[in-house]
C-alpha cells in the first residue's frame, strides 16, 4: 500500500514553525516541569529541541509559571534554541495571559481546552478573552478537546437529544460527536471573534485507540483546520509506545494529520526526549520523514551466540543520535542515510547491500570476519575486537564523503 495524500489542511504558522498545508508532519513534545522552575523547564526545552522536538509545549497553570514564561524563552534564545514555546492553560488561562503580557508575548500559541476554559456564562466570556490576547499579540491557538475533561453542558444536551430519536445512536457515538462538535464550534467561535483560520488548530485526545481514529476521522471530514494528533494518557513503556503508534499510524496513513505527540508516561527519573524519539521513528518508519539514519538490525537468533552484534548495532544507534545536532548541521541530508548491522551470512550481506552502508558480523560456525558494504560493494572485511570501532570510522568517512564539504573534524574514538 502507498502513502496515501495528505488531507488538505489551512496551514498556521507557530513561531518559526508551519503546522498543516502542505508543511511536513511537526514532531512536538511537552515538559514535565514545574514552569515557574526556570532553570529545569529551560534544561528540559532544551533537551526535547536537541532530540528534535520542532515545538514544545510548557503548562502555565499559576502566577508564577506565567512569570517565569519570558525568562525561559529569553534563556533559551540566549542558547541558540530557538523552538517555540506553546502555553498549556486550563481555567485560568484568561487571568494569566492578561495579568502576564510578557508571558502572551513569549508563547508562540495558547492550547485551550474548551471543556474548562470556564462554566456556565463565564465560558464564552473567558473564551472571547483568551481569543482577544491571541488577536492582539498576533498568535495561534489550538483548541484541544480531551474527553476527560470534556464540555459536559454540550454532552447533556446531545445525549438528551439522542434520548429522543426513534432509534437513539449507542453512547459511544453521541461521545464522539460531543467531543468533534466541542472542537468545531469552539473553533468557529474563534472565528467569529477574529481570529482566522490559519491561526487554528485543533485536536481532539482520547485514550482509547478505536474511539481516537473514529473521532479524527469525522473531524478531518468536517473540517479544514490543521490537525494535531495524539492519544491521550497513552500509558508507560511498550503499552504507551504501540497504544499510539497503533491509532496514530492508521490516521497519518490515511492523510490525517499535521503534527503529532506522542504521550508517554516516562519511566520515575525517566528521560522526557523518549516521546520525541518515538513520534520520529514513527513518521520515518512510515516514510513521511527522516529524521535520523536509519540503522536496519536483525533481531538475532539461534546463529549468533555472543553480544557482540547486539552491543555493535546499539553502539552504532546512540553514536547516531548524539552525532545527530552537529551531523544535521555540518551534513545536509545525512538523515536520509541507511545503515545495516547484521548478526550472520544468512541475510547479513544482502540486507548489507541494500543500506549505504552495512557490516554482516559472523554467526555460529562462520569464519571470524565481518565484511562490510559500501553502496552494495563488498569493500572490507573487519576482524578482531577493533572491528566495531573501525566500522563506526568506516561510517563517519563515509558520511563525510558523501554529505561533508570539508575534513571530519573527529574519529568514532572521540
Ligand atoms: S541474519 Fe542471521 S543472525 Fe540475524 S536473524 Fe537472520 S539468521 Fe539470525
Amino acid at each position: 500500500m502507498s502513502l496515501s495524500a495528505r488531507k488538505p489542511t489551512i496551514a498556521v504558522k507557530v513561531g518559526n514553525v508551519v503546522i498543516g498545508g502542505d508543511a511536513p508532519i511537526v514532531v512536538q513534545s511537552m515538559t514535565n516541569t514545574d514552569t515557574a522552575d526556570v532553570e529545569a523547564t529551560v534544561a528540559q526545552v532544551a533537551a526535547l529541541a536537541r532530540a528534535g522536538s520542532e515545538i514544545v509545549r510548557i503548562t502555565v497553570d499559576r502566577a508564577e509559571a506565567a512569570a517565569a514564561v519570558p525568562h525561559i524563552r529569553e534563556r533559551l534564545d540566549n542558547q541558540g534554541v530557538a523552538t517555540p514555546l506553546i502555553g498549556d492553560f486550563h481555567y485560568n488561562g484568561h487571568t494569566l495571559l492578561a495579568a502576564y503580557p510578557a508571558c502572551a508575548e513569549a508563547l508562540a500559541k495558547y492550547r485551550i481546552n474548551p471543556g474548562n476554559v470556564g462554566f456556565k456564562d463565564k465560558r464564552d466570556k473567558h473564551f472571547a478573552e483568551i481569543i482577544d490576547i491571541a488577536l492582539k499579540n498576533g498568535k495561534a491557538i489550538r483548541i484541544g478537546v480531551n474527553w476527560g475533561s470534556l464540555d459536559q453542558d454540550l454532552l447533556t444536551r446531545l445525549m438528551d437529544e439522542n434520548a429522543r430519536l426513534p432509534e437513539p445512536r449507542d453512547a459511544r457515538q453521541v461521545m464522539h460527536e460531543a467531543i468533534v462538535q466541542s472542537a468545531l464550534l469552539s473553533a468557529a467561535r474563534a472565528m467569529e471573534l477574529g481570529l482566522g483560520a490559519d491561526r487554528i488548530i485543533l485536536s481532539a485526545k482520547v485514550s482509547a485507540v478505536q474511539d481516537l481514529i473514529a473521532v479524527y476521522q469525522m473531524l478531518a471530514a468536517r473540517s479544514e483546520l490543521a490537525l494535531h494528533l495524539g492519544l491521550t494518557e497513552a500509558g508507560m513503556g511498550s503499552k504507551g509506545i504501540v497504544a499510539s503508534s497503533a491509532a496514530l499510524g492508521v490516521l497519518l496513513q490515511q492523510g490525517i494529520g499535521d503534527t503529532v505527540r506522542i504521550s508517554l508516561t516516562p519511566e520515575p527519573q525517566g528521560d522526557r526526549t523518549l516521546e520525541v524519539k518515538v513520534a520520529q521513528e514513527l513518521l520515518q518508519s512510515m516514510g513521511f520523514r527522516n529524521f535520523v539514519p536509519l540503522v536496519a538490525a536483525c533481531p538475532g537468533c539461534g546463529r549468533t551466540t555472543s553480544t557482540t552484534f547486539q552491543e555493535l548495532a546499539r553502539d552504532i544507534q546512540d553514536f547516531i543520535r548524539a552525532e545527530m545536532p552537529e551531523w544535521k548541521r555540518r551534513y545536509p541530508g545525512v538523515e536520509n542515510l541507511t545503515v545495516a548491522v547484521m548478526g550472520c551470512i544468512v541475510n547479513g550481506p544482502g540486507e548489507s547491500k541494500h543500506a549505504d552502508i552495512g557490516i554482516s558480523l559472523p554467526g555460529t560456525g562462520e569464519a571470524p570476519a565481518a565484511p562490510v558494504f559500501i553502496d552494495g560493494k563488498k569493500t572490507a572485511t573487519l576482524r578482531g575486537p577493533g572491528a566495531a570501532a573501525e566500522f563506526k570510522q568506516m561510517v563517519l568517512d563515509y558520511i563525510e564523503r558523501r554529505y561533508g564539504k570539508g575534513t571530519i573534524g573527529r574519529t568514532a574514538a572521540e
